[in-house]
């Protein structure tokens, strides 16, 4: 359960691991993203920018761990974006973690703020969004700027267009694309809320309640998506692929798959993928 999973969503790697209450840390290595660090698995210590959505211990726990072995390997200090909301809270923890570790545990912090979207180089920003919680929480969207051929030479040979382009002639358009939104802790009001969330290539969501064990109304009144409340949205997700993640402990890697198989819709099924660990494939006898 702490391992990080690694699986493509629409052509992007995602690596991660997410359990309601435990931890969850979310990696996007294609697009050089790292979001919150409830655990710090090896393979996120190499994220120096860290983008986190709120103050729970399961979503910040392994901030010490990520900024005290950056310091260990003499790796440039840590970069965390936090939510204004949270700057003193963050501030106060690696304080006192400095105070523990008799040690200077450099870091960095930078305030997110809705809207306000931070540049992370290679034509890549990352646009913050309120989330809806039980405390003060940011998702936030990858957006890329990407070239498209004019709609007026699609259809044109390559021999032409690029006697076009050798003319001086303007062949193609810039457009933003989100290529990825992660919610952080919500509940589904920020599908309706946010063109981000239903508009990202891969939107990544949490879906903590799957089934009549907890009720809509509780998984409202704590925070968090019930896949009721998925599924009654599902027109409005025009998004390549759904990662599922953030699942209550009270299911089973195995329910999980059966619960999802059994109860999404066919405009779910083929783009949800839920983050678990890889089935077993059999028992190894000896
Ligand atoms: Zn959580
Ligand atoms: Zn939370």
């Amino acid at each position: 359960m702490d391992q990080p999973v690694e699986l493509i969503a629409a052509g992007t790697r995602v690596r991660a691991v997410s359990w309601a209450g435990v931890h969850t840390v979310i990696e996007l290595p294609d697009l050089g993203v790292c979001f919150d660090m409830g655990i710090c698995p090896e393979s996120a210590i190499r994220h120096r920018r860290v983008f986190f959505t709120h103050g729970h211990v399961d979503h910040v726990g392994g901030i010490a761990h990520h900024c005290a072995t950056r310091a260990l390997r003499k790796l440039p200090p840590p970069e965390y974006v936090v939510p204004e909301d949270h700057l003193v809270g963050f501030e106060a923890v690696l304080s006192g973690f400095r105070l523990l570790d008799r040690s200077d545990l450099p870091a960095t912090f930078v305030v997110a703020r809705p809207g306000e979207a931070i540049d992370i180089g290679k034509g890549t920003r990352v646009v913050p969004f309120r989330a809806i919680h039980r405390v003060p929480t940011l998702g936030y969207a990858v957006t890329r700027t990407r070239r498209s051929l004019l709609p007026e030479l699609v259809g044109k040979s390559n021999d032409e267009i690029v006697a076009l382009r050798r003319a001086g002639l303007v062949i193609d358009v810039a457009h933003d694309v989100v290529e990825a939104a992660f919610c952080g802790d919500t509940t589904a009001g920020v599908i309706e809320r946010e063109a981000a969330v239903r508009s990202a290539r891969v939107l990544i969501l949490e879906a903590t309640f799957l089934d009549d064990l907890v009720s809509v109304r509780r998984a409202r009144e704590t925070g968090h998506v019930h896949l009721d409340e998925l599924i009654e949205r599902a027109d409005l997700l025009q998004n390549e692929a759904i990662v599922l993640t953030h699942f209550s402990m009270r299911y089973s890697p195995a329910e999980v798959r059966e619960i999802l198989a059994r109860r999404l819709p066919a405009s779910l099924r083929d783009r949800v993928i839920p983050l678990l660990p890889a089935e077993p494939t059999g028992r190894t006898l000896r």
